[in-house]
């Protein structure tokens, strides 16, 4: 071999923060808090105060490796901790406040956390959970003074900083080291821990930053309506630091009237998001007779976008709509820009397309299989189970011994993703169904395992099965069929109420519908499949 002579420059996401703070103290970083003020502050001061945070973290005794958690909202001091402590080496954890405090306290032990950053809004959780998570050896409020808490050891995020000097400059470390860690729902059993490395960010960002991607540049102001705990607000944070771009953190408030106010005062031209968070949006915008002439471009995915709404955002509000499909595991993984083919198309043509999941984005290699795992055609028509693999994939879960979601054949190894689609020959693909037992609502996991154990721990309930049915603003929801004991009659009031202790009250079916047998599969599962498509023209009550 003959090696090619370029310079060895790690990727690491401290290159980012680095990068726009040399260039871009003149672009803004607009944050709201969970008290409602305004911060108007800039990339240059973004690094300064991360490398502050850093200076702290080494100060508590973190060293490279450490995992350091945050549950918090989109705002500037999240967005500091998530350079701060990327840029020490430490691991940044990002914690879905949405989950059971059962569920945090899982995974804050999985994770082994040293350090907590806590929102004062999520207080209660960290109160609650703090008795049961040994290894955390400091909660640090994000905000200016500690609020009266029983935590040992908070310290108020401020007043914290005061006391250090920032750090001189960013360690250099190995890129392949963990530089975040999210952890994505199990379909059964506990969440599984996504580790991404510096040098995975740091590409997944470019990849982000293309104009395939999300298109993030220098030219754009970006409303971050995506929660930074989840999937690191599918790269943006790091995007917008590669690009200078500018950044509307939105803090607590994702209402639409919030949206459209920062949408409209920063003049914002792309924000990314669930459907459900548009929908509102629109219905917000078509109420008050507004419009949001800056907003040029959105990225919508993490549960499928309705087509009514991507005519409506390009029709009436002049915004295009690239229609993306992703996971925790990869962030982005496909791309919704007309190829310059599809441009020359005729317009329901191009919306034909829009409606589907993306296509495939160079970097996250994509393929479809059938059960014995042999090739299906990319004919846009045979579904198959969708796996993928690339650079910033996720190659295995932390510290998982059964992983049962990695395989491994003579072309390497794939992601099962969990997904049904098909592809056609441009790598379009249509996301048809979910071999995963999990229902998403709203762009969030409702486990319907947990909905089933729920409720057949009800003494009238023998058995349970729940599905997700489309549901036409939180994209689904879930539907649980019962097989009632003796010949009782249905009180779906009664079976709520059994299964409210064991789960959040935002999971609750919002249906029930008793059945005299529920139908299982050759192997002995539950046939969901047949469940949903049986059930398919199911109406919702509200
Ligand atoms: P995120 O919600 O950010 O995409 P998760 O890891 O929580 O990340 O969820 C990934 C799953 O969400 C996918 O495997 C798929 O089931 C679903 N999903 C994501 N994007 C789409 C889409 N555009 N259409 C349909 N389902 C999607």
């Amino acid at each position: 071999m003959i090696q090619g002579l370029n310079m060895d420059r790690q990727l690491l996401v401290s290159s980012l923060i680095e990068y726009a703070g040399r260039n871009h103290s003149g672009t803004e970083v607009v944050s709201t808090d969970s008290t409602g003020r305004e911060y108007r502050t800039n990339w240059s001061e973004v690094r300064s105060r991360a490398l502050l945070v850093s200076s702290a973290l080494q100060s508590e005794g973190v060293n490279i490796g450490d995992r350091v958690a945050t549950i918090a909202w989109n705002d500037h001091r999240h967005l500091e901790t998530y350079y701060g402590i990327t840029g020490l080496g430490a691991v940044l954890h990002t914690v879905n406040p949405r989950l059971r405090v059962q569920q945090i306290t899982w995974i804050i032990n999985h994770a082994s956390d040293k350090i907590v950053f806590v929102d004062a809004d999520f207080l209660s959780i960290a109160e609650s959970i703090a008795p049961d998570v040994p290894s955390v050896q400091r909660w640090v409020v994000l905000s200016d003074e500690l609020p009266s808490t029983s935590l040992d050891n908070a310290v108020a995020y401020e007043q914290w900083l005061r006391e250090f000097e920032p750090i001189s400059q960013w360690p250099i470390i190995d890129e392949w080291s963990a530089a975040t860690l999210c952890y994505t729902s199990g379909t059964t059993g506990n969440p599984k821990g996504v580790m991404q490395s510096h040098r995975s960010i740091v590409l997944q960002t470019w990849a982000t930053c293309t104009g395939d991607g999300h298109d993030v540049n220098s030219g754009q102001s970006i409303l971050l309506a995506v929660p930074m705990f989840h999937v690191n607000g599918w790269a943006i944070p790091f995007a917008s630091a590669m690009a200078g771009a500018k950044l509307v953190l939105p803090g607590p408030d994702l209402s639409p009237e919030a949206l459209v106010r920062h949408i409209q005062s920063e003049n914002v031209t792309f924000s990314a998001g669930v459907p459900t968070i548009w929908l509102s949006v629109v219905q917000h915008l078509q109420a008050t007779n507004q419009q949001v002439p800056s907003l040029r471009r959105l990225a919508v995915g993490g549960s499928a976008a309705p087509r009514s709404l991507m005519d409506t955002l390009e029709d009436d509000y002049g915004v295009f709509v690239s229609h993306v499909w992703g996971m925790t595991e990869m962030t982005q993984g496909s791309a919704g820009r007309f190829t310059n083919r599809v441009q020359e198309l005729p317009r329901d043509e191009q919306r034909r397309r829009q409606a589907m999941a993306g296509r495939e984005l160079y970097g996250v290699e994509l393929r479809l299989v059938d059960d014995k795992g042999e090739d299906v055609p990319r004919d846009g028509t045979t579904p198959g189970e969708l796996l993928a693999r690339g650079p910033w994939v996720a190659g295995a879960y932390f510290d998982l011994k059964d992983d049962s979601t990695h395989i491994a054949d003579s072309e390497g190894t794939w992601l099962r993703t969990g997904d049904v689609a098909t592809m056609d020959s441009e790598g379009y693909i249509s996301i048809v169904d979910r071999a995963k037992d999990v229902i998403k609502s709203g762009g969030e996991w409702i486990s319907s395992i947990e909905l089933e154990n729920a409720a057949v721990g009800f003494e009238k309930v023998s058995e349970a099965a729940a599905v997700g049915l489309p549901h036409d603003r939180w994209g689904e929801r879930p539907l649980l069929f019962v097989v009632l004991e003796g010949n009782q009659e249905l009180n779906k009031d009664e079976i709520l109420e059994a299964m409210r202790p064991h789960v959040a009250s935002w999971c609750l079916p919002d249906d029930i519908l008793a059945i005299d047998e529920i139908p299982h599969t050759g192997t002995g599962k539950i046939d969901k499949k047949l469940l949903r498509e049986r059930f398919s023209n199911h109406k919702w009550s509200t």
